[in-house]
């Protein structure tokens, strides 16, 4: 099964920007917003990392996001492209459903305000789309309020039969044909066919139609429901977002870990100061077989330890000549990697580096926005702290350079 996933990210936020209690005037950063210390968007990519079905993922943007956006997506394992989305949520997947790989036969559309989505509920989706035989799958949730149908005066005029109502979410996942004729009907003018669902009281297709179940059923090829426990809410408002924060942190499928690493290294004449990925012009660097950074190896050993796996010479030793000189930013990559396989998100980070001289002044700041970057947390989320060490010890002495890492992760059950 090969699927291009589209991500739809067009909605100017606007129901959110009136509502955000910064007063902040800029509509357009539901997406951006810190989410237990992560933007939105990057809960709601995550999901997606691992799923070997999906083989490319366009990102449908409103345009005043795409500037923040491909900052954002850098970071990730997968490649993404955005394409500039429209004016209603079905012109933007339309958009981008054009710039898809006609190899890929099915098409996953999901909203980009979904950070909940559980990668158990896309499994779901896609063993679903595996045994049968219908055109469409949508993740949705069995309705379980009273519904009542009433009249123009609100007179009710009866009880809905809940056993049959279900509330249509995001990841969709479609077979690429049908959703493109689906499209050319809607361009066509959006006439419904002879025959087609209008009897069932469906809605005819139009650039404004809210999910890509809508348009198939238009053409009449079936959809299925793919029911689910869980909680997949889309973030509309900061109330939206403050009760997903709640969840998340209350979920008992997210057990929080916290790690500890600690490292030293000499410090030489000569020698590349590399701190936190960062090159530092210094007149001395810290010796060791890879490039000795300490910021990452204490980080390093905190990730693994949060993950019950092993320390940073398990994983590299300093006695294996492949590391030799290696830039320690490839070793948490790949620590990262194993994290992202295992379930494990990084929540946040506080160190504290010992250092006598030369002082770290600015490099502070640049060390945890780019840290922030790699760890894909908000720069809230990253803490480096500095000190010297009175003139005690080695550090003291300006002879080496050390660092203490505190790192809580989230394990995902
Ligand atoms: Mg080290």
């Amino acid at each position: 099964m090969r699927i291009s996933l589209i991500i739809a990210a067009g909605g100017s936020g606007k129901r959110f920007g009136k509502r955000d209690v910064t007063g902040s005037a800029s509509f357009t950063t539901k997406l951006f917003y810190p989410l237990l210390g992560r933007p939105v968007f990057a809960h709601t990519l995550e999901a997606f990392q691992t799923v070997p079905e999906i083989h490319e993922i366009i990102v449908a943007a409103h345009p005043r996001i795409i500037s923040e956006l491909s900052k954002l997506i850098k970071s990730f394992p997968k490649q993404v492209r955005i394409v500039k989305g429209g004016a209603t949520r079905a012109e933007s997947v339309w958009k981008a459903l054009q710039k898809s790989n006609p190899k890929n036969e099915w098409i996953m559309v999901h909203d980009g305000a979904r950070p909940l989505i559980e990668k158990k509920m896309i499994s779901n989706l896609l063993k679903a789309a595996n045994k049968k035989s219908a055109g469409g799958y949508i993740l949705a949730k069995k309705v379980v309020p009273t519904l009542k149908r009433v009249e123009e005066n609100f007179q009710i005029e009866g009880t809905v039969d809940r056993n049959f109502i279900y509330e249509a979410e995001t990841p969709q996942l479609v077979k690429r044909k049908y959703l493109f004729e689906a499209y050319q009907n809607v361009r066509r003018g959006g006439v419904t066919p002879p025959g087609s669902g209008s009897g069932r009281g469906n809605l005819a297709p139009t650039f404004e139609t809210t999910d890509e179940a809508s348009l198939l059923e238009s053409i009449d090829v079936p959809v299925r429901v793919v029911n689910h426990n869980g909680w997949n809410p889309k973030i509309t408002t900061m109330e939206d977002l403050r009760l997903a924060e709640a969840y998340m942190a209350g979920n008992d499928r997210v057990d929080i870990k916290t790690g500890f690493g600690y490292d030293i290294h000499r410090l030489i004449p000569g020698r590349k100061f590399y701190l936190g990925g960062i090159h530092l012009p210094f007149a001395v660097g810290p010796l060791g077989h890879s490039d000795g950074d300490v910021l990452l190896h204490a980080i390093i050993d905190a990730v693994l330890g949060a993950m019950g796996a092993g320390d940073i010479g398990d994983w590299f030793s300093d006695k294996n000549p492949k590391f030799k000189n290696v830039k320690s930013m490839k070793f948490l990559e790949a620590v990262l990697v194993e994290a992202r396989k295992k379930n494990f998100k990084i929540l946040h980070v506080d160190t504290v580096i010992i250092l006598e001289r030369p002082k770290l002044g600015d490099y502070k700041n640049k060390i945890k926005i780019h840290l922030a970057k790699v760890l894909r947390l908000d720069p809230k989320s990253v803490s480096i702290k500095a000190k010297t060490h009175e003139g005690v010890g080695l550090e003291g002495s300006g002879q080496a350079v050390s660092c203490y890492a505190v790192v809580t992760l989230g394990e995902e059950k």
